[in-house]
């Protein structure tokens, strides 16, 4: 009864917002500037798109585009051309199969715990300027500068209360799994990772959030703890420098507490969902700590990089896109895997070399997340271009999220999938925003009308309309906008399948 009269809302509402129709697939003028490569990068409508309507600052941004944000000063470059394939000596997670002993003397072997008693006595400010000369950003998915970031922390003055680190692996996301390799076959760089950032930043204690469905994980994790505590790694004097460091485990399980303040209230024992800021996490976010929520794949790769130096790590990669990535490679290739590359390397390289190719070959391809679902989708002369960093992606009109390549080939039927994806949203959204809320009830009616065909052409164009209401409408978390841009770019990278399957049904109904 309540769905039959939101049907008859809809239909309502889209019809009034309709007029006049967006123009959604008008073509733009200019093209992206993409950066230069070996193989050429066509613009692709959503790219296109993100050229049209670039962010700013401050007014866009509270409409859900990106506030782009300067480099650390400081930050060391490079002029070079060619990336990837990652050389052995270069590699920072040795152990990323499980084929070497993940216990501390494995670890100690591969280098893991090498002089982090010197890098401490180095003292924060030190780390802190490492940091920035290397520009690390964030591997979890936004691609923030980690000093900039970092720094929030840093200069907080908390006297009552000790600073906390928490340390994000909830990975909930579709296709990655990159923080799970890292829990179970090295888990000794993360907690060696966390002391020194949490050192760095002020910090007294830390807590590792972890998924409650990695119960292999948390075991690695808590097994690599109880060596730290009792080789004085960790503890009361930790690494012998008499700096007091914690670090203690805890788990929860819900999709959406890999956004930082429901990972928090999870933390707490409240309901896992997002709240609004302020108050920011730096003021008072774990009880009445103030805290950040950092990446488990950015801290496990600090220690190697502050052992070899930022000269090192700028040499890999593009200028403000350095270092190495972990990559989760799926979808429709013939050897899914999670695999450590140099950043910058190209998309169609990482897949060919890694994952086996696109099943079919590359002339098979359909569409690619070069970041996980809630990136937007590339099309195949656009993914064999495209290189794999931050920037290009976002020039792109897509983004490199979490890294995770999730490859759609011609065998595949588009609409289904686009179906399946959207419902991802619907399962996962917590209902506190009113448009998130309700584009988890329209898009996926919508789009299952566009898998059956029974859909309208018009109803093409509603899409659009609901993913610009729900960006303009200030979602408290990130969810509500990934939903918008993952329903608009699926829309206009199928909009040809979806009038197609509309004629096919049509003339099978007559
Ligand atoms: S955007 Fe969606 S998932 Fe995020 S808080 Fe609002 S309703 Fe919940």
């Amino acid at each position: 009864m309540i769905r039959k009269h939101l049907k008859g809302t809809i239909r309502q509402l889209a019809s009034i917002w309709c007029q006049p129709r967006r123009l959604a697939h008008s073509a733009p003028k200019e093209a992206p500037k993409m950066p230069e490569l070996s193989g050429k990068v066509a613009p692709q409508p959503v790219a296109q798109a993100a050229a049209k309507k670039p962010a700013k600052p401050g007014k866009d941004a509270k409409k859900g585009g990106r506030v782009k944000i300067p480099p650390p000063k400081g930050s060391l470059t490079n002029d070079k051309t060619t990336f990837g394939p990652l050389k052995d000596v270069d590699r920072i997670f040795q152990n990323l199969y499980g084929r070497h002993d993940w216990r501390l003397k494995g670890a100690c072997l591969r280098g893991d715990w090498h002089k982090t008693g010197d890098i401490l006595e180095q003292g924060p400010d030190w780390i802190m300027e490492q940091i920035k000369k290397s520009a690390l950003r964030g591997r979890g998915g936004a691609g923030f500068y980690c000093a900039t970031k970092w720094e929030f922390l840093q200069k907080v003055k908390s006297e009552k209360v000790p600073k906390m680190l928490v340390v994000n692996c909830a990975e909930g996301e579709p296709g990655t799994c990159k923080d799970r390799e890292i829990l179970r076959h090295e888990p000794h760089k993360l907690l060696e990772g966390i002391l020194l950032a949490g050192v760095t930043m002020g910090c007294g204690r830390a807590v590792i959030y972890v998924r409650n469905r990695f119960y292999n994980e948390a075991c690695n994790l808590h097994y690599a703890l109880a060596e730290a505590y009792h080789h004085g790694l960790v503890g009361d004097s930790a690494c012998g420098t008499g700096i007091k460091f914690d670090i203690m485990v805890q788990r929860g399980d819900r999709y959406l507490c890999g956004e930082e303040t429901a990972m928090l209230n999870c933390l707490m024992g409240k309901l896992g969902r997002p709240r609004r800021r302020p108050p920011f996490l730096t003021e008072k976010g774990y009880f009445n700590h103030p805290c950040l929520v950092v990446n488990a794949e950015s801290l496990s790769v600090l220690p190697t990089l502050l052992r070899r130096g930022p000269r090192w790590w700028t040499g890999l990669g593009r200028s403000y896109n350095a270092g190495t990535k972990l990559f989760c490679i799926s979808g429709q290739v013939n050897n899914p895997c999670t695999v450590e590359e140099e950043m910058s390397m190209p998309m169609r390289e990482i897949i060919e070399r890694h994952a086996g190719g696109v099943q079919g070959g590359w002339d098979n391809l359909l569409a690619v997340f070069p970041g996980g679902l809630s990136t937007s989708l590339l099309g195949p002369e656009a993914a064999g271009g495209v290189m794999m960093d931050f920037d290009c992606l976002e020039a792109a009109g897509s983004g490199l999220g979490c890294g995770s390549i999730i490859v759609m080939s011609k065998d595949c039927d588009p609409l289904a999938v686009m179906h399946r994806t959207i419902e991802f949203y619907e399962e996962h959204t917590c209902k506190q925003c009113t448009y998130c809320r309700d584009g988890a009830i329209w898009l996926p009616e919508l789009f299952g009308r566009f898998a059956t065909g029974q859909a309208h052409p018009h109803e093409i164009d509603w899409t659009s309309v609901i993913a610009d209401t729900i960006r303009n409408s200030r979602p408290i978390c990130a969810l509500g906008i990934s939903q918008a841009v993952t329903a608009d770019s699926m829309v206009q990278m199928f909009s040809e399948q979806i009038k197609e399957r509309i004629v096919k049904y049509a003339e099978g109904s007559q």
